[in-house]
């Protein structure tokens, strides 16, 4: 049977299934110390982590259930190295960070959050097109190497491996790390903000009026709310994903641009950019490339078929990199938006900058680089 949704649900625990669509419709105290916006993992991590230092009493209200944006459809890869390719210093510091952190949430979460720790294996056709990258942290194989560890490969192909990655399924960190919040309430959406002077004293949602000390919005892309002006520039990118039938190749983590093994022997494939894309709905033409360039590359796979398939929108801003700040022009309103595609790995060292930045108003350092005054005099408003 193919599923048009994530495979993520399916493999929760029923108790898991519930967290995501807990308090619906209630909110249980509308006076809290802290509100968080948006329960995706951004929203979910920065809860978590401002409840366990200490910061009061902490809402988190979702419009829908907890990750129904982007968070629910993500692949759920955890690849900090890799982005020594592509992007710059201080994004690739806060992703080793956040891994980093990962780990350390495993450890001690109770019950963990549902790390799985991965190798990741680049191939290429061509040794040199896997740019000079003088990380220790990557090892590089020759094609022999490489069909020793990933037999059946149509091509010969070389590739640069790199131990101790991670992966999760998005909804069970979700479901583990709100399990430990006091108060959730899914089914409820903010409307608009009254601003006094220089701080929100009223968030307005569709269950009533929030009197909160303080908020933080993590709402994918930046709220769209009554009385909140907000100058940050915005777009949304596509991306299909699917999982194939329990598959009888075995590959020896995340090999790029393969696939990654899930636990029961299925394939996770994909990941599109489909810019320009603004319909919601799962197309079958991206399917049918993603299989076909599955088949080319691993031949054994062929006959496969979609168990599940699905697409969701990555939050983005133009630099393609995150904000994390504190609002301009207001005291206790802070915002994190633009996670683009690496939110879910992101998320913890997110919350901690966050949760340290409300805990002592003090900017930590690891959030300098985060900030929306990068998007000043652009006079981009939204898209
Ligand atoms: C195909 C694909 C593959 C991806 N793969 C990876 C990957 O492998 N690794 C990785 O790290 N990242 C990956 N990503 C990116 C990742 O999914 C996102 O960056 C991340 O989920 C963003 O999390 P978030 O909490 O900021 O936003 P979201 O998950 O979108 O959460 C925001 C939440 O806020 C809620 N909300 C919005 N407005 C309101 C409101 N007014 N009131 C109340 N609630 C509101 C929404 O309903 C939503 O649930 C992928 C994304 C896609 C699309």
């Amino acid at each position: 049977m193919l599923v048009e949704s994530a495979i993520w649900r399916d493999q929760l625990t029923p108790a898991e299934r519930a967290e995501l669509v807990r308090g619906a419709g209630r909110i249980a105290d509308p006076h809290p110390d802290l509100l968080v916006v948006g329960g995706g993992i951004a929203g979910v991590a920065t809860a978590a982590a401002c409840h366990q230092a200490g910061l009061g009493s902490v809402l988190l209200i979702e419009a829908g259930r907890l990750g129904s944006g982007a968070t629910g459809g993500a692949a759920g890869l955890l690849t900090p190295e890799i982005h020594e390719w592509s992007d710059p210093e201080p994004f690739v510091d806060l992703a080793r960070a956040s891994l980093h952190r990962w780990a350390e949430l495993e450890e001690t979460w109770p019950g963990g959050i549902g790390l799985v720790d991965v190798d990741w294996i680049g191939l290429s056709p061509d040794p040199g097109d896997l740019a000079p990258h003088q990380s220790p942290a990557v090892e590089w194989l020759d094609t022999g190497q490489v069909a020793e560890l990933i037999p059946g490969l149509a091509l010969p192909m070389a590739g640069a491996l790199i131990h101790h990655q991670g992966r999760v399924n998005p909804l069970r960190s979700l479901a583990r790390l709100s399990a430990a919040l006091p108060a959730v309430a899914t089914g409820v959406a903010a409307t608009g903000v009254v601003i006094r002077g220089d701080r929100v004293v009223t968030v307005e949602t569709t269950a009533g009026d929030i009197s909160p000390g303080a908020v933080v919005f993590a709402t994918g892309l930046p709220p769209v709310l009554d009385g909140l002006d907000l100058d940050v520039p915005w777009e949304r990118v596509k991306g299909h994903l699917l999982v194939t039938e329990p598959a009888p190749v075995r590959l020896p983590g995340i090999v790029a641009p393969v696939a990654t093994q899930l636990e029961d022997g299925r394939l996770l494939v994909g990941g599109t950019f489909d810019t320009g894309d603004e319909s919601p709905v799962v197309r079958d033409d991206v399917i049918e490339g993603i299989l076909a360039g599955l088949y080319a590359t691993l031949p054994e796979a062929r006959g496969l078929r979609a168990a599940y398939r699905w697409c969701c929108f990555r939050p983005r801003h133009p630099d393609g990199l995150p904000v994390i700040d504190r609002i301009p022009g207001l005291g206790n309103a802070w915002l994190t938006s633009g996670h683009y595609r690496t939110g879910i790995l992101l998320a913890p060292v997110t919350a901690q900058a966050l949760a340290r930045w409300i805990g002592s108003d003090e900017p930590p350092a690891e959030a300098a680089a985060w900030s929306t005054e990068r998007f000043a005099g652009r006079g981009l408003s939204g898209r």
